[in-house]
């Protein structure tokens, strides 16, 4: 955990607390000497900011690794506010945002702390804020003035979640170039995809000018510090079926960035082939630019490569035929590997090829996570168990390069922190969701469209069949 940066261990710190406030709750980590519950804190240490495990309130305190009781939240709530719940300032902004909001024409309702009763919870909340505007989605403003505590927010993101009710946390008081932002921001900020959205004079200067609610919104840069930041008015925020809406997505495009790099010079190289797929292209400055890649990423590989008869072809009509199931799973099939004109056909005929038969464990493995899943039932699976039967000795095994490579090109399906993360925010992109079935019926999950990436072609490296 310490080796992840802030956005991923962030993100799992989230997760953690909404899976043990869900209904029914469950637990995402757990200590490995006493199995009981536990969550990420996060510690300033010599200018760093790390992450640690602790027990939940009522963990097993003869455990080793118990590090003493945490707070319950009311008690650190208590202590913060003094025991008063709401201070004169919090008030005020929630009053000034609602007058802002209502300026709006669109606007049908602003009102401070009105009761928004529950269609799918138990019980309503008051939001501080409660924007309704014509033709636009609900919006819940809740402030951030001092610390709120994790359980908060994660309260407040489920249930508003459910409600389908955009939630926006407005920070108050801060200085955004700060290195010491308090944890608590750090989470509302992630949450927000990498968003910080504040109210300060110059957003009021400008909601009045232009009779709309402005804030200023202050996006994460790459290496964790804030730009400049600029205004904008709730017609520019992205609603997503999961977690509060931002102005971009700052944390998602970062996530898929290492799978895109690994497979951008095979891209380039299997779209460079010749219209007969013939042998020579794999010896190609393109495929060998890309095997040179793939070994500078992948130790061991140029070994096994070297050590195995044709094993560097065999790698590119691997990664050939891997490309061209996941162009498949990501619904438009393009074939890198044969002139066939569908996935089945190439897969039939490959599967029991020389050339493919020994990576049968790695198609296998990759068919069950992606998107292709629907294969396994028809002709490929009967063709694969086929290839399987021939037992040991056949197969490379997960412990040598070629399983590393393919892990290394796919991480949104080997990585499991990387998927949970992808999932956690719901941009896991479609090659690499299989496909649920329910009484043999194949049904694709539905991606929101919020999530779905402009150009899932670049962004993926599975592109549209050209024309
Ligand atoms: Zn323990």
């Amino acid at each position: 955990m310490l080796a992840l940066p802030e956005t991923e261990w962030g993100l799992l710190r989230s997760a953690i607390t909404d899976a043990r406030r869900a209904r029914p709750p469950a637990h995402v980590a757990r200590c490995l000497m006493c199995s009981g519950p536990v969550f990420i804190q996060a510690r300033a240490f010599r200018g760093l900011r790390l992450p640690y495990f602790a027990h939940f309130k009522g963990g097993d305190a003869t455990c080793p690794w118990h590090t003493g009781e945490t707070l319950h939240p009311d008690d650190a709530r208590a202590l913060q506010y003094g025991g008063a719940q709401e201070s004169a300032t919090h008030r005020m902004l929630c009053e000034q945002i609602a007058e802002l909001a209502a300026a709006d024409e669109r606007c049908v309702a602003a009102e401070v702390s009105k009761y928004l009763p529950p269609s799918d919870n138990e019980r309503g909340r008051y939001p501080d804020v409660l924007i309704v505007r014509r033709g636009a989605p609900k919006i819940a403003v809740e402030i951030q003035l001092s610390n709120t505590f994790q359980t908060e927010v994660s309260a407040r993101c489920l249930h508003y979640e459910r409600e389908g009710v955009g939630l926006l946390w407005v920070l108050y008081g801060l200085d955004m170039q700060a290195d010491d932002l308090p944890q608590s921001f750090r989470d509302v900020v992630l949450r927000h995809r990498g968003n910080a959205f504040l109210l300060d004079d110059e957003a009021v200067a400008e909601s009045l000018a232009r009779r709309t609610l402005v804030l200023k919104c202050y996006l994460r840069g790459p290496e964790g510090r804030f730009e400049a930041g600029r205004l904008i008015t709730l017609d520019n925020l992205t609603f997503s079926a999961r977690g509060p809406p931002y102005l971009e997505d700052r944390i998602t495009p970062g996530l898929l960035a290492r799978g895109e790099a690994a497979r951008t010079p095979w891209r380039t190289a299997l779209r460079g082939r010749s219209p007969d797929f013939s042998y020579a292209d794999l010896r190609s400055p393109a495929f060998l630019a890309a095997n040179d890649h793939l070994c500078g990423l992948v130790p061991g590989l140029r070994q096994w490569e070297a050590e195995t008869h044709q094993g560097q072809w065999m790698i590119a009509n691997l990664i050939a035929v891997v490309f061209s199931v996941l162009s498949h799973a990501y619904g438009t099939f393009r074939n890198y590997a044969s002139r066939q004109d569908n996935v089945q056909a190439l897969l039939n005929s490959k599967l029991p090829s020389e050339n493919l038969l020994p990576f049968a464990l790695i198609m296998r493995e990759i068919l069950q996570r992606c998107g292709a899943n629907d294969l396994l039932p028809g002709s490929v699976g009967q063709h694969l168990d086929r290839a399987l039967s021939l037992g040991d000795g056949n197969f490379v095994l997960d412990y040598e390069a070629p399983w590393a490579a393919i892990a290394v090109l796919l991480p949104e399906l080997f990585d499991p922190l990387l998927r949970f993360e992808l999932e956690t925010l719901d941009a896991l992109p479609t090659w690499a969701r299989p496909k649920t079935t329910t009484t043999g019926r194949t049904r694709v999950p539905p991606a929101h469209p919020a999530q779905r990436p402009q150009s899932l072609e670049e962004d993926h490296g599975f592109p549209h069949h050209p024309g």
